[in-house]
């Protein structure tokens, strides 16, 4: 059997009609920069996450960038975040010309650890960016009690989290804004590059709305330096559609982790995903931890099951961040996590009978160890 990683072409075909019309009708009406589509799409996104606004733009990285710049963060200024997320969250920063200051994360859900927030808190600190890896959001009590204290911006990094909550509260809603990634293969996807970040803060919606579209308030009357982030029509489109199925999506997601859970509760070698009390993870990715990762990996390719590692690499051991002086043994809890992860194939179109294949195959590799 093969079970690949992702399977986009499947939700394609069963919105096939509903996502051939929308795209017609960008064509028909040549709405394809902004236009009433992603208006339309941004109206439902918001209320989606529990907040009062939402602002389209090109990508995940750009809706984190957008919020930074909005919350005024810029050169001399740190930002902290953790090492275990993709490049996006701490390039964001440093395109303001701010400097990410990693702090370690926690080893059962990778995510940040709020015991070590305050010791890399320094006069110079301007925001932090909790990042919801996997789909789970992080601890956010202790974080915000902590930003409150030192008057600190909170920017959630909810790339992986669409519609995650946490004490009831949904992904985007708790800090002073949230950044959204709609890459095609995120829970809810576009159908090419495409991203926002939501608010309750109007001051600051009208800020990242006014930046991302040059900074006019008025075509061609200019208040700030901009730049040009608006969402591509078509992807506004394409999200519309998909805003109806996303709760869906999201149950299917966790109903296949459940029976991984299941399948894989009595192995004895790895570790299934931790939630925390409180949270709900809308399993963006499902991530076991194992010490005999590299050879599972290798165990399941051979047999026709794709994975995938996120991420390989913590980013203060990557070469571009090697100007900030950090070494390896730095961050051990991210350190030792990202060679023991391995993200087994997760998505709502995913058949049982595929899940009870990779459970059976994990089983097996475990039994010949
Ligand atoms: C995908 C992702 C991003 C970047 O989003 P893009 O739309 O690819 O720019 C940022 N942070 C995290 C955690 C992500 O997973």
């Amino acid at each position: 059997m093969n079970v690949p990683f992702l399977d986009l072409k499947q939700q394609y075909g069963a919105i096939k009609d509903e996502i051939d019309a929308v795209l017609q009708e960008v064509i028909n009406t040549c709405a394809f920069a902004g236009g009433p589509m992603t208006k339309k799409f941004e109206s439902q996104f918001a209320p989606f996450c529990g907040c009062e606004s939402a602002i389209g733009c090109g990508s995940g990285t750009e809706a984190l960038w957008l919020a930074l710049i909005g919350l005024g963060v810029g050169p001399g200024d740190e930002v902290i975040t953790t090492p275990s997320t993709f490049i996006a969250t701490s390039e964001a920063i440093s395109f303001c010309g701010a400097t990410p200051v990693f702090v370690d994360v926690v080893e059962s859900t990778c995510n940040m650890n709020p015991a070590l927030v305050e010791a890399a808190i320094t006069p110079k600190t301007k925001a932090i960016i909790p990042v919801h890896l996997y789909g789970q959001m992080a601890d956010m009590d202790p974080l915000m009690d902590i930003a409150a204290k030192h008057n600190l911006a909170v920017v959630e990094d909810a790339c992986q989290a669409h519609g995650a909550t946490y004490k009831g509260r949904r992904a985007g809603s708790i800090g002073n804004a949230g950044c959204f990634s709609f890459y095609p293969g995120k829970n809810l996807g576009a159908y090419g590059e495409a991203g926002a970040v939501v608010t309750s803060d109007e001051q600051l919606a009208e800020t990242m709305a006014t930046f991302r579209d040059h900074g006019q308030a008025k075509k061609y009357f200019h208040n700030i330096v901009g730049w040009n982030s608006r969402m591509d029509g078509f992807q506004g489109a394409v999200l519309g559609v998909k805003m109806k199925y996303i709760e869906t999506w999201t149950r299917q997601r966790q109903e296949n982790a459940a029976l991984y859970a299941e399948l894989l509760a009595d192995i004895e070698g790895i570790e299934t995903p931790m939630v925390i009390d409180g949270a709900e993870s809308v399993y963006h990715l499902y991530v076991i931890q194992t010490d005999s990762r590299d050879e599972l990996q290798a165990y399941l390719r051979e047999n026709g099951i794709q994975t995938g590692l996120h991420y390989p690499i913590p980013l203060h051991l990557q070469e571009a961040y090697k100007s900030l002086g950090y070494k390896a043994g730095g961050f051990p809890v991210a350190e030792i996590a990202a060679k023991r992860i391995l993200s087994l194939p997760m998505y709502p179109e995913l058949r049982e009978g595929q899940i009870r294949y990779v459970g059976e195959k994990i089983g097996d590799f475990f039994k010949k160890a």
